[in-house]
C-alpha cells in the first residue's frame, strides 16, 4: 500500500473515501476523493507534494466547468485557469487544486447552457443568470473549507481573483495568508466575460499580487 493512504486523520464534516496516484502532463499528482455528510456534497482534491506538514500550501478552489474544463471553451477562463494553477502547483513543493462541481457557478450545467442561450441573445453572465431566477453566484466555499480541513490543511496561499471566496473560507476557518492572482492569457472571446466578473461580481482582475492583512 503506498505511503500516502494512511498519511491524514480524518475529522471534521468531510471525509477522504478515495485516494490514488494521478500522474498528468503538469507533474505527478495524487487524486483523493472527498465526501460529506449531506447529500451531493463531494469533492476532488488534486495534490501536489506532501501537503501534511506544509506550512500554507498553494491552492486553488475550483468550480467545475465542463464546456470550458473538458471542451476548451473561450466563452470564459475556466480552463485557462485550471491549467495554470496545475502548472503553478506542480513546481512548488506542496499545492492542492480543489475541484468542486459547482457547475455554471452553481446552477447547473442545463441552466448554464440556458444562460448561455440568453448571452447570445446579448445579456451578460449576471443578466442571463438573474432572468433565469438564481443569483450572480450561488457558489458556496463551506465544504471546500471542510474538505481542506480532511486533507490536514488550515491555512493556504489562495491562487484566485474572487475575494467573496475568501471571504467565505476565512468565515469556515480556513486563513488565506496570501492571495495568488490565477490570471493566465486567455482568448479575446472571453474578454467581455471577464469585464462583467471584475465589474458586477467584483473579481479582482488587474494582476496584481495582493497580500491580505500582511503577515498572519
Ligand atoms: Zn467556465
Amino acid at each position: 500500500m503506498p505511503a500516502y493512504v494512511k498519511r491524514r486523520k480524518q475529522t471534521g464534516k468531510a471525509r477522504i473515501v478515495a485516494r490514488a496516484e494521478l500522474p498528468t502532463r503538469f507533474g505527478k499528482f495524487t487524486v483523493a476523493g472527498i465526501a460529506g455528510r449531506a447529500k451531493g456534497e463531494e469533492a476532488i482534491a488534486i495534490e501536489h507534494g506532501r501537503i501534511s506538514g506544509a506550512k500554507s500550501p498553494l491552492v486553488r478552489i475550483h468550480s467545475q466547468c465542463l464546456t470550458g474544463d473538458v471542451f476548451a471553451s473561450e466563452r470564459c477562463d475556466c480552463r485557462a485557469q485550471l491549467e495554470m494553477s496545475l502548472r503553478e502547483i506542480a513546481r512548488k513543493r506542496a499545492g492542492i487544486v480543489l475541484y468542486l462541481p459547482q457547475e455554471g457557478r452553481g446552477i447547473g450545467l442545463l441552466n448554464k447552457l440556458k444562460a448561455y442561450g440568453l448571452q447570445d441573445e446579448g445579456l451578460d453572465t449576471v443578466e442571463a443568470n438573474r432572468k433565469l431566477g438564481f443569483a450572480a453566484d450561488s457558489r458556496d466555499y463551506d465544504f471546500a473549507a471542510e474538505a481542506l480541513k480532511a486533507l490536514g490543511v488550515r491555512s493556504v496561499r489562495l491562487l484566485s481573483n474572487n475575494p467573496d471566496k475568501i471571504r467565505q473560507l476565512e468565515r469556515a476557518g480556513i486563513r488565506v495568508v496570501e492571495r495568488v492572482p490565477c490570471r493566465p492569457r486567455t482568448s479575446r472571446r472571453s474578454a467581455s466575460y471577464l469585464l462583467t466578473k471584475k465589474n458586477k461580481l467584483g473579481h479582482l482582475l488587474e494582476g496584481d499580487r495582493g497580500r491580505r492583512g500582511g503577515r498572519r
